[in-house]
């Protein structure tokens, strides 16, 4: 079979970032530390347009992501008012009063035959066995508010941060790598007629920019994939029914907890994200069972310290672009697409769409089968988070009518085989890369009340002494460990206080 020629042979010389919010920081120090002796880098953002201003939590793949640039932890962390994430707690979301954490950490040990969950649920049955999490070290080190660095990653974690100092801290590090920044508002795309491909930017000074490869930032309003080259909205607001945000800021508080809070309310729910010197706060909520004053009243009336401003709404439509490369333009972030941030996925996807771009990277001239292979990809990826995160709300007992509404959706095949197969037996599979692991769905679904029918058959194997024992040593063990952690808030002030 013959290969699919470059529809674009031209090798790259410049590239042109348009925005620079979180994703076009992001673009530039990744693109710069890796391309930029071979081309020239350009980002182009405009100060009186300003960023989302969101987007302070994030996953253990940030981890990744800074080590590809070789940041100093210690100096990111101090640089973006930065603390330590062991995971997410959930409050009142499968019921009032119900809580659970989604940790970043492995539970129990799993035997070849079958996961951790058949034994601790068959411990369960013989009532033999604690709560789910007791097994995890993360998510004890989480509830008890304490951190370090372990030896051999053995504590994985992720950061909560401050979105704005991160943005101005990779800008230092991209300009340190040769990328230079233009201040300006862009008025208008321009496109090739004939090839379709973009060919610069013109911005309201009447400067033009030419490039020959383009990464569109500009967060919502996606100027260059949406605007000019016409990619439509997958809208996905039937099966994720939040489309509002309120976010504040409030004066920190004595307690600096390692996990984001995640707080359910009648018409949606509320974050709190710990850092250095204030709390991030919002309310994300369904603007079709909530109206914005009711929104505003739950926001102020359930913080836990004073707000800096008044809250910020902001609206969005959960979805993705149909495509997130055309032609000579890839976007990154909200500009490509954005599901809701209740498992702080945003970040993690411009860092992976990020390397997979550099993976398919198009140096000597761009291929159809790779920008097919990159939207295969990043859709893939994009359906499995949206199944995640419907989860959280379709499973609840809860009775307000956003509940109710999600309970009874009709939820993609995909995310109903995957209840059907836990619930009747315990099982759980991880497709390969995909982002959430075995025991993140466990976590999830016994949180939002989903316990099996059965177990595996090998956990009968095992006598109940025998089987006490195991779990009894995995949990002292746990317990054990973390004792010896320091509290979360000294560490983080000895380790990079800011
Ligand atoms: P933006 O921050 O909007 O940046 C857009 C850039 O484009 C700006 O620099 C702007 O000036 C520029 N621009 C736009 N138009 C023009 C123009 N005409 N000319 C020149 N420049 C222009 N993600 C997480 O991972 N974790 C979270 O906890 C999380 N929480 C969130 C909460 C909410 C309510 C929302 C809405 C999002 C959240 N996200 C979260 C997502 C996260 O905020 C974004 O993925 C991230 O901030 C990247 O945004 P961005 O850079 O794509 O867009």
């Amino acid at each position: 079979m013959q290969a699919s020629r470059p529809s674009q042979p031209r090798p790259i010389r410049r590239l042109i970032i348009a925005g620079g919010g979180t994703a076009g920081w992001m673009s530039a120090a990744m693109l710069s530390k890796s391309l930029g002796r071979l081309m020239e880098i350009i980002l182009v953002e405009s100060d009186e347009i300003g960023t989302v201003g969101v987007g302070e939590a994030t996953i253990p793949t940030m981890i990744n992501f800074h080590k590809l640039l070789e940041l100093d932890e210690a100096q990111f962390m101090a640089a973006t008012n930065a603390t330590f994430k062991l995971g997410i707690s959930f409050e009142n979301w499968r019921a009032i009063g119900e809580h659970y954490i989604h940790s970043f950490g492995e539970t129990g040990i799993d035997h070849w035959t079958a996961g951790f969950q058949h034994f601790w649920h068959k411990g369960r049955e013989r009532g033999l066995a604690g709560g789910y999490g007791d097994y995890c070290l993360e998510l004890r080190a989480a509830q008890k508010e304490r951190f370090a660095h372990l030896p051999d990653d053995g504590l994985n974690y992720a950061y909560h941060l401050d979105a704005g100092a991160y943005a101005r801290f990779l800008r230092r590090f991209s300009e340190g790598f040769g990328v230079r920044r233009v201040e300006g508002k862009i008025g208008s795309v321009n496109t090739d007629p004939e090839s379709g491909h973009i060919a610069s930017l013109t911005l309201a000074d009447g400067s033009v920019l030419e490039g020959d490869f383009f990464i569109d930032c500009t967060g919502f309003r996606s100027l260059l994939l949406g605007g000019a080259l016409g990619v439509p909205y997958e809208d996905w607001s039937e099966l994720l029914l939040c489309d509002s945000a309120l976010a504040v800021q409030t004066e920190s508080t004595e307690r600096m907890v390692p996990y984001t809070r995640s707080i359910a309310h009648g018409g949606g729910w509320q974050w709190q994200i710990p850092l250095q010197t204030r709390v991030g706060n919002g309310l994300v909520y369904s603007s079709r069972y909530l109206d914005d004053d009711s929104a505003r009243e739950t926001l102020l009336g359930n913080l836990d310290s004073k707000p800096l401003f008044e809250p910020r709404l902001i609206r969005f439509k959960p979805g993705q672009r149909a495509q997130t490369w055309k032609a000579n333009c890839v976007a990154f972030g909200l500009s490509s697409g954005f599901l809701e941030p209740i498992e702080s996925t945003s970040i993690h996807l411009i860092s992976r769409n990020l390397i997979r771009l550099m993976q398919l990277f198009p140096t000597d001239g761009i291929s159809a089968a790779d920008i097919e292979e990159y939207n295969r990809q990043v859709s893939e990826e994009m359906v499995h988070i949206r199944d995640f995160i419907i989860l959280h709300y379709h499973l609840n007992e809860r009775q307000e009518p956003l509940w109710r509404a999600c309970r009874e959706m009709e939820v993609p095949a995909t995310l109903r085989h995957r209840l059907e197969l836990f619930g009747d037996t315990g099982r759980v599979f991880r497709e390969q890369k995909e982002l959430f692991a075995e025991n993140s769905w466990i976590q999830v679904m016994l949180g939002q009340g989903l316990i099996p029918a059965s177990h595996h058959r090998s956990a009968d194997l095992m006598p109940d002494h025998e089987l006490k024992g195991f779990l009894d040593s995995i949990r002292t063990r746990v317990d054990q460990l973390v004792a010896q952690l320091p509290p979360h808030k000294d560490y983080v002030r000895r380790y990079c206080g800011s």
